[in-house]
């Protein structure tokens, strides 16, 4: 590459760019090929990166092979590997192939998908894309989709459209300073996703609009819990105006009782969101199907194929039965974005708080066509597989417990060998051990007042021999701590 083409004006020249283009598609592959030779969790300290990097950007341009390089010397020592077939913290990532060129794609048409004729491509091939994603769920014609980042911000619109609903006129009005407002109340268990806190922070309703609702042993809502609830606040005088289950809490993968949920919203006229981010993928399933089962009675429901679809983040799928609403709450068309096609189009600025939007449908319609309906089938089926021969290890072993039912691919269990005082500290110093191998990567939660241990599988690289490793480290962990030994 000659100096005078690198400092030329304008974009990097052609022939350049197919050579940079071939060099990290070439760094991709082998950072996918060598992935299972990295730690899991990144092994760099706060600060470090940052202390390694320049503070200021370099005056004249650099080679890109220079910046390459340094992706491999200093960014790539700071990546924690959520690809790594042994990432099984928090919820596992699907990402895929296909997913990550349609991602390039998208970048490389740089569309901001506000209006129709701002991109067309993208408008309609969203409206496409869910359709058939849709489809594949079981999910009835009246659901219409949209997509925005994440689920955090869908189920943010889908309380703001349930708040339009309830007809306060809090666009025009607000929601300060009016004694005439009553207390706005929406309903969701007490496992429900600290996003579902944030949008009430978000929206002005506060989170003491938020009712959590007691939960069975199974980790469900209690729907007796709920309808007590809403009574109580309808006779103090609030309002309530939402109610949100969930099929595959974040905590459990537990499944609120969807249809008993659905009967007792339409009695009361609430809004009924479905909060399905991470387990809605496995709604392709005919086995699975039985989770699902009154999800079609939901005003709007949300879930993530940046998750366990293939896709990578970030795209979250809302569907919504009354986008009116939704667009009651957000559409305003300044004048310099009136269009003559106005009122026979859809346009996505209307739909949210965000005026363009990515061509995020490309990377999923390049992932539902490359796999199809049974290779993506084949793929969810084998992670609930895994993880039930996972859960099953477990249960033969007399060391292990399951801690909740493994109702998708998400195993919640402890150690508790015999004569082990305190397990919430063994289990841990179990876990952190072994996240620090650099061998796998598990994360915890809390159920019924005990220390759970997570296992999430759903990488698209994960493997029979994956889950072996893992149940060895495991076992070989709980037989090496010095408070099991002293058990023996
Ligand atoms: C992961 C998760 C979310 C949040 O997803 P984001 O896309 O990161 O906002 C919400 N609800 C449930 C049940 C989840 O598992």
């Amino acid at each position: 590459m000659s100096e005078t083409k690198r400092h030329s004006f304008g974009d990097m020249p052609a022939d350049e760019f197919l050579d940079a283009g071939g060099s990290v598609l070439e760094f991709i592959n082998g950072y996918f090929e060598q992935l299972e030779k990295l730690p899991v969790l990144a092994r760099t300290g706060p600060g470090r990166l940052a202390d390694e990097l320049p503070t200021e950007a370099p005056e004249a341009g650099e080679s890109f092979e220079a910046i390459i390089a340094d992706v491999e010397k200093l960014i790539l020592p700071a990546v924690t590997n959520w690809n790594h077939p042994n990432f099984h913290g928090l919820f596992s990532t699907s990402t895929s192939g296909p997913g990550i060129l349609g991602e390039t794609l998208s970048a490389a048409f740089d569309m901001k998908s506000m209006l129709w004729r701002t991109a067309p491509a993208s408008t309609e091939l969203e409206d496409v894309t869910l359709g058939w994603l849709r489809q594949m769920l079981g999910l009835p014609e009246a659901f219409e989709g949209i997509i925005y980042d994440t689920a955090s911000v869908s189920t943010m619109h889908a309380i703001a459209a349930a708040r339009e609903r309830a007809g306060l006129n809090i666009r025009e009005l607000g929601m300060s300073g009016r004694p005439d407002l009553p207390l706005l109340c929406i309903y969701a268990s007490e496992h429900v996703h600290s996003s579902i806190d944030k949008a009430c922070i978000t929206l002005g309703l506060g989170t003491r609009s938020l009712r959590k609702i007691a939960c069975n042993e199974r980790f469900e809502m209690r729907a007796a819990e709920l309808r007590r609830a809403i009574e109580e606040d309808v006779a103090a005088g609030h309002r309530p105006i939402c109610v949100i289950p969930t099929i595959g809490t974040t905590s459990s993968t537990s499944v609120d009782p969807v249809g008993e949920i659905a009967e007792i919203a339409e009695e009361f006229g609430l809004w009924m969101h479905v909060d399905a981010a991470y387990a809605g993928p496995a709604a392709v399933l005919d086995e699975k199907r039985h989770f699902f089962a009154g999800w079609e009675r939901a005003d709007s429901i949300v879930l993530n194929p940046h998750k366990w679809l293939f896709t990578p983040f970030d795209l979250s799928a809302f569907y919504c039965r009354d986008m009116e609403s939704l667009k009651a709450a957000f559409s305003l068309v300044p004048e310099y974005l009136r269009t003559s096609e106005q009122t026979t189009v859809k346009n996505g600025m209307d739909y949210g708080i965000q005026l363009g939007r990515r061509f995020r449908s490309l990377k999923l319609w390049f992932v539902l066509r490359y796999f199809g309906r049974r290779g993506i089938e084949a793929r969810i089926r084998e992670h609930c597989r895994l993880a039930e021969l996972f859960a099953s290890w477990i249960d033969e072993s007399g060391d292990f417990e399951l801690l909740a039912p493994v109702n998708f691919a998400l195993v919640c269990f402890r150690a508790c060998p015999a004569g082990v005082e305190g397990l919430d500290t063994f289990n841990e110093r179990l876990m952190n051990h072994i996240n620090a191998t650099g061998e796998a990567y598990i994360s915890h939660t809390k159920l019924a007042g005990k220390l759970a241990l997570r296992v999430s599988i759903g990488s698209i690289r994960v493997e029979e021999r994956h889950i072996e490793k893992l149940w060895q480290l495991l076992k070989n962990g709980v037989s090496e701590s010095p408070a099991a030994g002293q058990a023996n």
